[in-house]
C-alpha cells in the first residue's frame, strides 16, 4: 500500500471502521503537506488549521438535518431549506482553539463551549481542568474539536463529559488520527463519528503522531520553542 500519509486517497476504505471518516479531498492533502511542514511558521499554520478544519467540518456536516422554509427571491417564492439541528462546538483547550472559527464560519448559530484538558506527560492521561458547559444538554449536535486525535485519552474524556451532561449525537473533528487512537476511541465509543483529514502511522514513546505535525498547541501559538 501507497505511504498513508502523503496519500489518503490510497487508503482502503475496508480496513476503516465504519465511524472513521478520512478526507479524500485533494485541498484537504494539498493544505495538510503545507501544515505539516517543519518550516510553516505559527501565522501560516492557524491559517492551515483554519482552512482545513473548514473542509473536514463541511464533509462532517454533510447528515445534519434541515427544515424547509420559503425564502423570496427578487423573482419570485421558492423554497429553501435552514440547519434544524442546533450545534455546539466543544474545542478541546487548547489547540481546538484554532478550529472554532472555521466552525462558526459554517454554522454561524452554534454555540461554543469550551472544555479543558491537558495530558499529563508522565501518564499521557487526560486531566480536565476548565469545563463551561451549561448544566443541561441544549443541542442536538456536538462537534468536539481536536486536531490532533493521539492515543485517544482527551478524546474519550470529552466524549464521556459529554455524554453524562446528556448530549445526543456526537462526532469528533480531527486533522491528524493515529490508528491507535481511532482504535481507542471507536472501541470505547462506537456511536461517535469520526472525521480527519488524515490517518498517520503511529505513536512514538511520548504519545506524538509520526509522521504528524509536532505539538498542534505550540505550532499554532508559537510556543515550546527551544523546551
Ligand atoms: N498532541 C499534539 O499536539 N501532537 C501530537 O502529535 C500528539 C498530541
Amino acid at each position: 500500500m501507497a505511504d498513508p500519509t502523503l496519500t489518503n486517497a490510497a487508503l482502503d476504505p475496508a480496513a476503516l471502521p465504519p465511524t472513521f471518516h478520512l478526507s479524500r479531498h485533494p485541498a484537504v492533502l494539498h493544505k495538510l503537506a503545507l501544515l505539516r511542514d517543519v518550516r510553516t511558521e505559527p501565522k501560516k499554520f492557524r491559517e492551515l488549521v483554519r482552512e482545513i478544519s473548514w473542509l473536514v467540518g463541511y464533509e462532517a456536516l454533510a447528515d445534519a438535518r434541515l427544515r424547509p422554509l420559503k425564502v423570496r427571491t427578487p423573482l419570485e417564492e421558492t423554497d429553501g431549506a435552514e440547519l434544524a439541528d442546533r450545534i455546539g462546538l466543544v474545542p478541546i483547550l487548547r489547540a481546538g482553539l484554532g478550529m472554532v472559527d472555521a466552525m462558526l464560519e459554517l454554522m454561524p448559530t452554534a454555540q461554543v463551549w469550551h472544555l479543558g484538558l491537558f495530558r499529563d506527560e508522565r501518564t499521557l492521561r487526560p486531566v480536565e481542568y476548565y469545563n463551561k458547559l451549561p448544566d443541561s444538554a441544549t443541542v442536538d449536535l456536538s462537534l468536539i474539536l481536536d486536531p490532533m486525535l493521539a492515543t485517544g485519552g482527551s478524546a474519550t474524556a470529552a466524549i464521556e463529559v459529554l455524554k453524562r451532561w446528556g448530549a445526543a449525537r456526537i462526532k469528533l473533528i480531527n486533522l491528524i488520527a493515529a490508528p491507535e487512537g481511532v482504535a481507542a476511541v471507536t472501541s470505547a465509543h462506537p456511536d461517535v463519528h469520526i472525521h480527519s483529514a488524515a490517518l498517520d502511522r503511529q505513536l512514538n514513546e511520548r504519545g506524538y503522531i509520526l509522521p504528524g505535525l509536532g505539538d498542534a498547541g505550540d505550532r499554532q501559538f508559537g510556543t515550546g520553542v527551544g523546551d
